[in-house]
């Protein structure tokens, strides 16, 4: 079957103790198809800029992934810029334009219409909003978010937690958005939004799933020389969601063995700047990080 994503297609300019970049690409969609595309097919909506360097996706259009829903537009492309500290534990965004996704209308083509998972990438909400309300009858509606929109659209991302049935978050934004610093606490407030299962992005800490009454543990792949975080959070979405959508299965095994395969992506794209890992990398690859995780740490889930 297939997968959705909305999302930003970005440039991007980030710093890092190791050396800079300007202009690379990356955005949640682009992330998240890199990731998604070694697993299942992935149909994209966005859009960029005339100044966009298309060429650099594709590799991704090689892989398959479908981009009859990218538009191109006179103006500029989203830009985003972030600088980490040293430790990689904190990240300034130093800059963000929204370009032509400030006019956005999505509209989604006929034949994405039956796709069997639709991700929300990190982008407003009203776009997220309007991109769902342009598909038939998805299996599963999952999304991410950041504390941009938290901080900008709280009203128009309610209504969009209101139609979820996942969403995948860091723990600060977890925190934020439910404002309550207990974490499991503001994911029971989220869940009561809308999202039965929330999925707690913690970096290099791993992950944790939360059903309405069990909770899952997985620990992240040990990176021994991370280059730079970003896109890690939509990697690992691109990781869960392409195997759940891959197998075709929802339940609670499943969940946590996509817990696994969001860690194995999310490790991929630490590894380098943009999405450069994923250029060459194989399905197999990830497999085998999957399989070395689980020898690594039994991950457990628990009753709640
Ligand atoms: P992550 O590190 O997983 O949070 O994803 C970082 C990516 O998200 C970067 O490539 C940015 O281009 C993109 N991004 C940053 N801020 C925003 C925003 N406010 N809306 C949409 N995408 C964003």
């Amino acid at each position: 079957m297939a997968i959705l994503a909305v999302g930003s297609v970005a440039l991007d300019a980030v710093e890092t103790r190791a050396a800079r970049v300007d202009g690379v690409v990356g955005g949640s969609a682009v992330f998240f198809s890199a990731a998604a595309s070694l697993l299942t097919e992935v149909r994209v909506v966005g859009v960029v800029g005339d100044d966009y360097p298309l060429a650099q996706l594709g590799f991704l259009r090689e892989r398959g992934v479908d981009f009859e829903g990218l538009l191109q537009m006179p103006g500029e492309s989203f830009f985003w810029g972030g600088r980490y500290s040293d430790d990689f534990r904190a990240r300034v965004t130093t800059e963000t334009r929204l370009g032509v996704f400030a006019d956005f209308d999505p509209a989604v083509p006929p034949g994405y219409g039956d796709s069997r998972v639709v991700f929300l990438g990190n982008i407003d909400p009203d776009l997220q909003m309007r991109v769902l309300d342009q598909v038939r009858a998805p299996r599963l509606v999952a999304a991410d978010t950041m504390n941009f929109w938290i901080e900008r659209t709280p009203g128009p991302l309610e209504r969009v937690l209101a139609r979820l049935d996942m969403l995948l978050v860091n723990d600060e934004e977890a925190v934020q958005l439910a404002g309550d610093d207990d974490l499991t606490r503001a994911v029971r407030r989220i869940q009561d939004l809308g999202p039965a299962i929330v999925v707690v992005k913690r970096g290099e800490d791993g992950s944790v799933v939360f059903g309405r009454d069990w909770v899952f543990e997985c620990p992240a792949w040990p990176v021994p020389d991370v280059i730079d975080p970003t896109g890690a959070g939509d990697a690992f979405a691109g990781g869960f969601l392409g195997y759940l959508d891959h197998t075709g299965t929802f339940d609670r095994e499943a969940l946590c063995q996509a817990a696994a395969y969001g860690a194995a992506t999310g490790s991929y794209a630490v590894e380098a700047f943009s999405v450069d890992r994923f250029r060459a990398l194989e399905a197999g690859a990830v497999a085998r990080r999957v399989h070395s995780l689980k020898e690594l740490g039994a991950p457990s889930w628990t009753n709640h």
